[in-house]
């Protein structure tokens, strides 16, 4: 189901200094997600999402950007898509993301864009003009093979066409890489995996890679993973209880051996485990020359 809803505000300030992508301020412009991840943690029940696959549209939400950006005194990277994908099939018809670009672009402010999806290619001219400032477009992808993205993340685009638009972002000289993680204990904790995935990664001009070889299960997000399990990974789910019991942090069991092959291949590609980040500065006044990264 799709609802149409009006939201009170949109740009939420990140409180505590983000190491990993730089934000500032973040913004989810959809409740709910179709991408239907079979590990999403945005299902967890401190979320308070009932209904996870039906999805909210914030309509009056490119409109509570633009009165809120001339208002920030701090120029500081905005992030897409904490709690959904912003470019889920929905944003087609919507085009809330788009709108939004447009109007960051105009108040000259940083983005950082985290999604499964290719549909973020549309707007590539929109990331051109405001990457004159600071543009990022982290793809997550968790499975080198398409076959496997698939049966973990069903509603997204496969690994391949996620790949295809981190080349052509990179073409574009727009920062983009992988956020690597999830990584499934007994599904894709591979070696062959993480191999795949990076090579995949240095051959499509990802110029980070951020990962994590393990996963996080909570009350709500656990019992939807477990179903998901019988049905796609019948007989995994015995394992995962003995293993892991109620823990919220769930490592692979094999992670050392991981980080050990993927700092070797990162190394020899120079690809970069952490993602260049903006910092953020003072909105100058008229005439102010504004200090880049
Ligand atoms: S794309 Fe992200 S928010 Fe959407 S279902 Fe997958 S993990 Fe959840």
């Amino acid at each position: 189901m799709i609802k149409e809803i009006r939201a009170k505000t949109i740009l939420n300030h990140v409180k505590q200094p983000d190491t990993y992508f730089g934000l500032k301020y973040n913004m989810n412009l959809y409740r709910g997600c179709q991408h239907q991840c079979i590990y999403c943690d945005s299902r967890s029940e401190c979320y308070q999402i009932k209904n996870f696959a039906d999805i909210h549209v914030k309509v009056n939400a490119v409109d509570l950007l633009a009165a809120a950006l001339p208002r920030k005194r701090v120029r500081g990277t905005i992030g897409f898509g904490s709690m959904n994908d912003p470019y889920m099939p929905v944003e087609r018809k919507y085009e809330l993301c788009r709108r939004s670009l447009e109007v960051i672009a105009r108040h000259q402010f940083p983005v950082h864009i985290i999604t499964k999806s290719d549909l973020v290619l549309r707007d590539i001219e929109l990331l051109e003009e405001i990457n004159q400032v600071y543009a990022a477009v982290s793809f997550t992808i968790t499975a080198a093979d398409d076959t496997l993205s698939k049966q973990i993340e069903p509603g997204a685009p496969p690994s391949s066409a996620r790949f295809a638009a981190m080349h052509a972002l990179a073409d574009a000289g727009i920062h983009t890489g992988v956020t690597m993680m999830p990584i499934l204990p007994f599904i894709s904790d591979t070696e062959e995996n993480i191999t795949h995935l990076v090579e995949l990664a240095y051959r499509s001009g990802a110029s980070y890679i951020l990962p994590w070889f393990g996963m996080t299960l909570r009350a709500g997000s656990r019992d939807w993973y477990f179903d998901q399990l019988d049905i796609r990974f019948p007989g995994l789910r015995d394992k995962y209880v003995l293993q892991f019991g109620d823990r919220y942090e769930c490592d692979s069991p094999n992670w050392r051996k991981l980080d050990e092959v993927f700092q070797k291949r990162v190394s020899r590609y120079g690809i970069q485990t952490r993602m260049p980040i903006f910092t953020p500065e003072k909105v100058s006044k008229p005439g102010q020359q504004m200090r880049m990264f």
